[in-house]
């Protein structure tokens, strides 16, 4: 973390402060976002959200959603703000091509710029840094800068701190991976002050649509391809799947974990081509397997040394091919590494 007191001072006035995270928001970016707002809000700072594109509407439970502009929709606004922010804090990402058009913008921007992620390397563009990969969530270095500007627990209430665990909650997949002595303390600090974990779990995770549970049999029964001498898994969804099925994005979130639930599975990797056409992947691993590594160095895309993301310009099946052709080289070095 930056030096504290130089944005402690900056935060010393009111001002126009404007929280953008990254494209397809997850619970940690919507719950980081509007957890610092909230926050703000309480020093009569005139703090704004805006988000590159929509958020999942399992989130619709939380505060304070009124106060997010997706640019998507509504793009005139979108440059109002950024034109007449002061401050712009950058929350769950770390490279302005995750934000879309929106990237130039800020980098073209004169406001003051703050960092806060815990993705692997941050790109050189902000004023001020909380990055940290160690961190479980950016929404744990929300609690965390709170903390460090003297403000935590008494100035965090149950609103931010329902915004906090959400976060906490969807990026550690309730705890299983990702965590750190420090996320257990605060969701422990978060739970004295009243945040409801039950009802939070519930509306998160118990929130499926029967169509939603078809999709992913159909997924699992049909599109799923084990490679055993790899460790590996492959999930792939054509066109053709999103169209018959009526798939949107937030119906294949966390489609991907399914292969780990697979004995001796260390690779898993979802390929999707969305009706537009463009290649997506998201990669998860185990231990030493780097997928950050495989989705920097061959899909143009970036994360966790566990859970990545990327993008390709080839076909669905060629990019599965190379997928295929890449994966030995990452699984079989780390065999070796690892003695
Ligand atoms: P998911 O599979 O849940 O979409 O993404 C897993 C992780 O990979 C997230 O932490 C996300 O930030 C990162 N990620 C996903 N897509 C991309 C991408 O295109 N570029 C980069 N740099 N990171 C990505
Ligand atoms: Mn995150």
């Amino acid at each position: 973390m930056d030096d504290i007191s130089v944005i402690k001072s900056k935060l010393s006035v009111p001002s126009n402060i404007l929280i953008i995270t990254h494209r397809n928001p997850d619970g940690d970016a919507i719950g980081s976002s509007l957890g610092l707002k909230l926050f703000l809000d309480e020093f009569g700072h005139n703090c704004k959200v805006l988000m590159p594109s929509e958020f999942p509407v399992v989130f619709n439970y939380l505060p304070a959603l009124s106060s997010i502009t997706i640019f998507d929709n509504n793009q005139e606004e979108a440059r109002q703000m950024l034109t007449h922010a002061d401050i712009i804090f950058c929350l769950d990402f770390n490279g302005l091509d995750r934000i879309d058009p929106l990237g130039l913008e800020i980098s073209e921007s004169h406001a003051y710029k703050a960092m806060i992620d815990h993705h692997l390397d941050p790109e050189p563009f902000a004023d001020w840094y909380l990055s940290d990969v160690h961190a479980s969530s950016t929404s744990e270095l929300v609690y965390r800068f709170i903390e460090a500007l003297g403000h935590a627990p008494h100035m965090v209430n149950t609103d931010i701190g329902s915004c906090l665990f959400t976060g906490i909650l969807t990026d550690t997949g309730s705890f299983k991976y990702g965590t750190n002595p420090e996320v257990y303390r605060i969701a422990s600090e978060l739970k004295k002050i009243g945040v409801d974990d039950y009802d939070i779990n519930d509306k998160i995770f118990n929130s499926w649509t029967l169509r939603q549970m078809k999709i992913l049999g159909h997924a699992l029964r049909n599109r799923m391809e084990i490679l055993p001498e790899l460790n590996t898994g492959i999930i792939k969804l054509s066109k053709g799947d999103y169209l018959k099925y009526r798939i949107s994005r937030g119906d294949t979130e966390g489609l991907v974990n399914y292969i780990m639930m697979i004995k001796g599975m260390r690779v898993a990797a979802f390929v999707r081509e969305m009706p537009h056409g463009e290649i997506r992947l998201s990669f998860r691993s185990k231990g030493e397997i780097s997928v950050q590594e495989l989705a920097s160095q061959h899909f143009n895309g970036g994360g966790h040394k566990n859970a990545s993301g990327g993008s390709s310009k080839l076909s669905l099946d060629e990019t599965i091919q190379k997928l295929k052709d890449v994966i030995p080289q990452y699984v079989r070095l780390t065999d070796i590494s690892a003695g």
